[in-house]
C-alpha cells in the first residue's frame, strides 16, 4: 500500500490512528534515509499511545523503553543506525526489552530485519516534494488492521 503523507498534520494522524491498532509483540519497522520523516512517525505513534511529553531520538541511547500507565502499552522504540552487526542487538538485551512490548525500529536491517516475524508492519518513507509517501506492507498479523 502506498499512502501520502503531504505534511506534519498527515504524519501525526495516521501515527496516531496506528497506535491504536497496536497489540503487544508488534513490529513497527521504520526504513528510510536521514530526514525522511521515521522519528516523527515514532513520536506520533508514541503519542498516541499515550505518552504526554517530549520522546527522545534514540540515536544515542539505541533502545528507549515506555512503561504503562504513562502508555497503553508497553512499548520500546529503537535506532539501530549505529549498531555495526545484527549481534550487538541481542548483545544490549533487545529480546528482553521486547518481551509482551511494541517494538518501534528505525534502521531495523542494521539490527537483520524484523520483515520475517507476522507482527511487523515495514514502512519505508520517501520524501516527495514537501510531503512523504509511505510505502506500507504487513505481515499476516496486520492483514484487515492497517489504518488508512
Ligand atoms: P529521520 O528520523 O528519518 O531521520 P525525522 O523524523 O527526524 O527523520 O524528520 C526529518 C524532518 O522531516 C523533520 O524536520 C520533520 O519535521 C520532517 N517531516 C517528517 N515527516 C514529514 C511529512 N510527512 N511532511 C513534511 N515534513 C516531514
Ligand atoms: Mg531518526
Amino acid at each position: 500500500m502506498r499512502l501520502p503523507l503531504p505534511d506534519l498534520a498527515a504524519m501525526d494522524a495516521w501515527g496516531r490512528k496506528l497506535a491504536d491498532a497496536l497489540l503487544p509483540g508488534d513490529v513497527i519497522a521504520l526504513t528510510g534515509g536521514l530526514g525522511a520523516g521515521k522519528t516523527t512517525l515514532a513520536r506520533a505513534i508514541i503519542a498516541g499511545l499515550g505518552h504526554e511529553g517530549e520522546v527522545p531520538s534514540p540515536s544515542f541511547a539505541i533502545i528507549e523503553p515506555y512503561d504503562p500507565p504513562a502508555v497503553r502499552l508497553p512499548l520500546v522504540h529503537a535506532d539501530f543506525y549505529r549498531l555495526n552487526h545484527p549481534d550487538e542487538a541481542q548483545e544490549i538485551g533487545l529480546d528482553d526489552y521486547r518481551e509482551g512490548a511494541v517494538l518501534i525500529a528505525e534502521w531495523p536491517d542494521h539490527a537483520g530485519g524484523f520483515a520475517h516475524e507476522p507482527g511487523c508492519l515495514s514502512i519505508t518513507l520517501e520524501v516527495v516534494e514537501d510531503g512523504r509517501i509511505a510505502i506500507v506492507e504487513g505481515g499476516a498479523d496486520w492483514l484487515g488492521r492497517i489504518p488508512v
